[in-house]
């Protein structure tokens, strides 16, 4: 994928988290505070306006634009979360011209060490990592077996869904929904419901 069709993607990313903004913000709602949908419709909107002006830089510098607007405009924990997640994604892509499986996967992980140390959180405690390490595991393994992008993407979605459903059986430890506890399980985590979707996106355009 070149800086052309990456910023395609984003666009796409953009327009699916402006059209779930209700669900996601719904989903927050019974478990948290209501705005997980509102946070990252505002992030993907300013978003947006930069992307016109990175025609002609790498990906990787793409993607750490993206990250450094999400973490200036959003407020709440997904803004820095996430900000960091595509700063380091970014950062794992310094100098290619051309993001390949491989150099997604080593982003991927890079992505989430760099959420797990500002989450001061990790597997299990019903958050965006439930879909995201599932989803990178899955991959790693489909890619390994198969050499195949578009295989590896839908097994990296399929896997974060179930990771998705996985949060619904498991109680909150971080974030707002850990003041819920135990009445937590039940409900899905409204960010691994969008870190999947926003995954989703980025296979449909392998
Ligand atoms: P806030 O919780 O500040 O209102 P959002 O509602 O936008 O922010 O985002 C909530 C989501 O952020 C949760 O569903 C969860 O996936 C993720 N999250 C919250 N805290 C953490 C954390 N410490 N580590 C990883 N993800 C987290
Ligand atoms: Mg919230």
């Amino acid at each position: 994928m070149n800086t052309d069709k990456l910023i395609a993607v984003i666009h796409k990313i953009a327009a699916k988290i402006e059209e779930e903004k209700a669900f996601l913000t719904e989903l927050d709602n019974v478990i948290g505070d209501g705005d997980h949908g509102i946070n990252l419709a505002r992030g993907f909107a300013e978003v947006e306006k930069k992307l016109d002006g990175m025609a002609g830089k790498e990906p990787g510098d793409v993607l750490k634009t993206v990250g450094m607007t999400l973490v200036s405009t959003v407020g709440g924990a997904s803004g820095p979360l996430y900000g960091t997640g595509f700063m380091k994604l970014g950062g794992a892509l310094k100098g290619r011209a051309e993001i390949t499986v491989p150099g997604f996967l080593a982003g991927l992980q890079q992505a989430i060490e760099g959420i797990m140390q500002r989450g001061r959180s990790t597997k299990g405690e019903k958050t965006m990592l439930d879909a995201m390490i599932p989803a990178k595991e899955a991959m790693e393994a489909k890619w390994a077996e198969t050499s195949d992008a578009r295989a590896a993407f839908a097994a990296g979605v399929a896997a974060a869904w179930e990771g998705v459903e996985f949060t619904k059986t498991i109680a909150a430890t971080k974030g707002r929904a850990s003041y819920l506890g135990e009445r937590s399980i039940g409900h899905q985590d409204p960010g691994a419901t969008s870190f999947t979707m926003v995954l989703e996106i980025v296979a449909n355009e392998v």
